[in-house]
C-alpha cells in the first residue's frame, strides 16, 4: 500500500457509513496545525484567525471552536452579523469587525460585545458618542489605509486620529498589504515605512499589518498581531514556492456511472469536447451549483481541472455543468473505476491552488464558493506524515 493508497483509505474510512453523493471533509487537526505553525513564525506576536465569509466556506463554528481549542483568542470577521454568530461561540474571544461601524450597527456591535475596525471620522463620531452616552471607553481597532484604498483613514491623518482618540479605546492599529503574496514588491517596503509612522503616534498599541502571506516575508512585518486566513484553510501563502501548509479540505464525489463512448462522440453541453479515441468516461455527481467554476472547463485556451482517483489524473470533459461533471477515465486501470467511487476533486493531491489556476480564479474564490449541497463531515486525523 502506497503513502497515498493510505490517505484515501482513511479519508474513505471515515465516509463509509453513508452513500453521499458528494463529500466535504474538513480536517481540524490539519487546520490547528497550521495556525500553530504560522503563530511559531510570527515568534512573539500573537496569532489571531480571519474567520469572516463563515470561515472561508469552511464553517465558522467547528473552525473557531477549533482554532479557540488550539489557543487563538482573536478573531476577525468582515460583517455585524457574522460577528454576532461568533460571539455566541465563545465569551472570552476579541472579535473585531472589519466592516467597522456600518450605518446603525452600532448598538449591535456593543450588545454583542464585538470590537468595530473603525476607518473613518463618522464611525469615529459615532462610537465617540456612544461611549459618552454609556460611561465608558468603548474599544476599537483604527484602521490606516497604506495602499489599498479600500477603508482606512490615511497615514497622514494619523496624528489627528490619535487625539480624536481620546474618548473612545483603541486596542489595535492595522494596516492591509497590496501585494504581500509578492517577496520583491517596493509597494510592500513603501507600505511598511508609511506604517511606521502611524505607529509613533499609537506608542503603546499592537499593531498588525500581516494577513497569511505577510508572515512570510522577509521583512518579517508581524507587530503584535497576525491575521491569517487563507493559509489556515490550507491555501497556498507563498505561491512562488511549495505550499509551507497542510492540506485542510478534501472534496469527493462519487462516480453515478462509468460508460464506453466511440471516437467522435461529443461530451456535455454545447459539444466542446470530442472523443479522438474509443474512451471509458465517467460522470461525477457535483457541478457548478456546488461551488466548482464552469471555468475549470477545458476549452481552445486551456487544459481542463482534473480529478484524482486511485493513483491516476483524469481530466474534466466537456462543460462543467449544474450538477454533473464528467471525466475521461481511458487511462485509468479498468479494475479501479466504478459506479459509486468516490473521486478527489480537491485535496491532498489537487490543491486549492492547483484547482484555482486551472478555473483561471484564485484559491480564495474555490474555498469561499464551496458549496452547501453536499454532506460536510469534520475530522480530527493527523495526515501531515502522508503528505504526497
Ligand atoms: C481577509 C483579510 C485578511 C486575511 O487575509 P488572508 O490573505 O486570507 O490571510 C487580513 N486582513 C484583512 C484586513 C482582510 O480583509
Amino acid at each position: 500500500m502506497t503513502l497515498s493508497d493510505n490517505k484515501n483509505a482513511s479519508l474513505s474510512r471515515a465516509c463509509d457509513a453513508e452513500a453521499e453523493t458528494a463529500l466535504l471533509t474538513i480536517n481540524l487537526s490539519a487546520l490547528k496545525a497550521n495556525w500553530r505553525k504560522l503563530k511559531s513564525i510570527g515568534a512573539n506576536a500573537e496569532c489571531g484567525a480571519v474567520i469572516k465569509a463563515n470561515a472561508y466556506g469552511l464553517g465558522y463554528a467547528p473552525v473557531m471552536r477549533a482554532l479557540h481549542e488550539a489557543g487563538c483568542r482573536k478573531f476577525f470577521v468582515a460583517t455585524i452579523a457574522e460577528g454576532e454568530a461568533a460571539r455566541q461561540l465563545f465569551s472570552d474571544a476579541t472579535i473585531f469587525v472589519l466592516d467597522g461601524i456600518v450605518i446603525g450597527g452600532a448598538n449591535r456591535l456593543v450588545a454583542a460585545q464585538l470590537t468595530p475596525i473603525i476607518g473613518s471620522y463618522e464611525e469615529l463620531e459615532d462610537w465617540s458618542r456612544l461611549s459618552t452616552q454609556l460611561g465608558r471607553k468603548l474599544q476599537a481597532g483604527i484602521h490606516f489605509d497604506t495602499g489599498m484604498r479600500r477603508l482606512g483613514f490615511g497615514a497622514l491623518e494619523a496624528a489627528h486620529v490619535a487625539q480624536l482618540c481620546r474618548k473612545i479605546e483603541p486596542i489595535l492599529i492595522l494596516s492591509h498589504f497590496v501585494s504581500a503574496q509578492i517577496e520583491h514588491c517596493d509597494l510592500n517596503i513603501k507600505q511598511l515605512s508609511q506604517f511606521d509612522v502611524i505607529r509613533r503616534q499609537f506608542p503603546n498599541i499592537a499593531a498588525s499589518m500581516a494577513n497569511s502571506s505577510a508572515v512570510f516575508l522577509s521583512q518579517r512585518p508581524h507587530f503584535d498581531l497576525l491575521r491569517p486566513g487563507y493559509a489556515l484553510y490550507g491555501g497556498n501563502p507563498t505561491p512562488a514556492v511549495k505550499n509551507p501548509m497542510q492540506s485542510v479540505i478534501t472534496l469527493q464525489a462519487r462516480i453515478l456511472v462509468v460508460r464506453d463512448i466511440e471516437a467522435g462522440d461529443c461530451v456535455g453541453y454545447d459539444a466542446t469536447w470530442i472523443a479522438s479515441r474509443p474512451s471509458k468516461i465517467a460522470t461525477l455527481a457535483i457541478g457548478y451549483a456546488d461551488g466548482l467554476h464552469l471555468s475549470a472547463s477545458g476549452d481552445k485556451h486551456k487544459p481542463a481541472a482534473k480529478a484524482f482517483m486511485n493513483g491516476h489524473y483524469c481530466p474534466y470533459i466537456g462543460r462543467v455543468s449544474m450538477d454533473y461533471i464528467v471525466i475521461d477515465v481511458t487511462d485509468a486501470p479498468d479494475s479501479s473505476v466504478k459506479r459509486g467511487d468516490l473521486v478527489e476533486l480537491l485535496g491532498p493531491h489537487i490543491s486549492i491552488d492547483d484547482f484555482a489556476a486551472a478555473a483561471n480564479v484564485i484559491g480564495y474564490e474555490v474555498l469561499t464558493r464551496l458549496g452547501a449541497r453536499y454532506t460536510r463531515q469534520y475530522i480530527e486525523e493527523d495526515l501531515s506524515a502522508l503528505a504526497p
